[in-house]
């Protein structure tokens, strides 16, 4: 099996797209219900919280906290093999939803749960697609 260097880029599909296109300009999207108002997150053709159909996307503040944290030491893939030890998240944005990230520009060390951070956005050499990160706030 031929090893894997370069990092993964997202393959938008047609609920995603929104999410990613927003990534690439800086916007951390997320859909909000039409019907009873409450956001979710990942992208999904249905609230999951009642069924509707009405979503409407929106852009979030960017603020968040650590809700659960891993420091991963050893890479899945080689591509992540530079940045180990590193952290794998789980951020509530202030917005409502839960996402999973990594926690860059710090010591993995530092991080708590409940930690304040706020979301990036990290490049991906050969691709203009940005990765939603969070860092430190
Ligand atoms: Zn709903």
């Amino acid at each position: 099996m031929a090893e894997v260097r370069a990092k993964p880029v997202p393959q938008p599909d047609g609920i995603s797209r929104p999410y990613w296109e927003g990534a690439i300009l800086g916007e951390f999207r997320y859909q909000r219900c039409q019907a009873c108002g409450k956001a979710q997150f990942y992208a999904r053709n249905v609230c999951v919280h009642c069924h509707g159909r009405e979503l409407a996307w929106q852009v979030a503040a960017g603020g968040g906290r650590i809700a659960s944290f891993s420091v991963i030491h050893r890479a899945p893939i080689p591509a992540f093999a530079g940045d180990a030890p590193y952290v794998l998240a789980l951020v509530d944005l202030d917005e409502g939803f839960r996402f999973m990230c990594n926690v860059l520009r710090c010591d993995p060390a530092s991080v708590r749960i409940g930690m304040p951070v706020r979301v990036c956005f990290e490049s991906r050499p050969g691709s203009e697609q940005k990765m939603p990160q969070v860092e430190p706030a």
